[in-house]
């Protein structure tokens, strides 16, 4: 979702902007409403890198990206995505879109030929309490803590599922401007005991088994959040 104008003037019209100024200030804030965002790495004029199939890391992270939107979708979650097609979008966008959503979870997903299973990241910036106004390079500091529970609950769920899972803190433009919870999830090709690939990372049994398990650890996360 871009939260084009045309989007903006659409929920004004739904009624939100219509309400009388004493009605605003009476409802509670909805609580409860668990926002996840979806982000597809690369599209566009980058390809990000090349997989063992032949395609290009962009096509997998998209495929991937839709494969959970709908999965999340079906269990009531909303989700808003940085991009629903091969295109070009910057990190700084990226992550603009994220922080305008204030979700509870943000996945920024990749695929590699190297390694197996799947690889978390989370940002290497050291934790820090947060302030009302964060630098924008840095605005994830302030969320570190709660990105390696996340981190720690995805890693759960993709053992659970039977796949390898290493999970490592690096510096990544995206995250590491987003203001939320947040995860790179890069998906490697599923390996046999000899090292042999069983399965590239955009195989389509394997991204489902994939989003099927990163899905559950977001049900879980959410469970998690919800306890007092
Ligand atoms: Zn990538």
């Amino acid at each position: 979702m871009h939260w084009s104008k045309s989007a903006l003037a659409a929920l004004a019209a739904a009624g939100l902007a219509a309400l009388p100024a004493a009605a605003q200030q009476a409802p509670p804030a909805p609580a409860s409403r668990f926002v996840v965002v979806l982000d597809a790495a690369h599209g566009g004029s980058d390809p990000g890198g090349r997989l063992g199939s032949g395609q290009p890391e962009k096509a997998a992270t998209l495929a991937l990206s839709v494969r959970l939107r709908s999965l999340l979708a079906a269990r009531g979650i909303a989700v808003v995505t940085t991009r629903e097609s091969d295109a070009t979008i910057d990190s700084n966008r990226r992550a603009a879109i994220a922080n305008y959503a204030a979700a509870q979870v943000c996945l920024s997903l990749h695929a590699s030929d190297s390694g197996s299973g799947a690889h978390l990241f989370v940002s290497s910036l050291a934790p820090v309490q947060a302030t009302r106004f964060a630098a924008w390079k840095t605005a994830q500091a302030a969320w570190v803590t709660r990105s390696l529970a996340l981190a720690g609950v995805l890693n759960s769920a993709l053992l659970h599922g039977g796949m390898n899972v290493t999970l490592d803190r690096t510096t990544l433009p995206t995250v590491d401007s987003m203001t939320c919870p947040a995860v790179a999830v890069e998906v490697a090709p599923e390996r046999g005991p000899d090292g042999q690939i069983t399965a590239e990372p955009d195989d389509p049994a394997y991204q489902a088994r994939v989003a099927g398990a990163v899905a559950a650890a977001v049900l879980e996360f959410r469970t998690e959040a919800r306890q007092p």
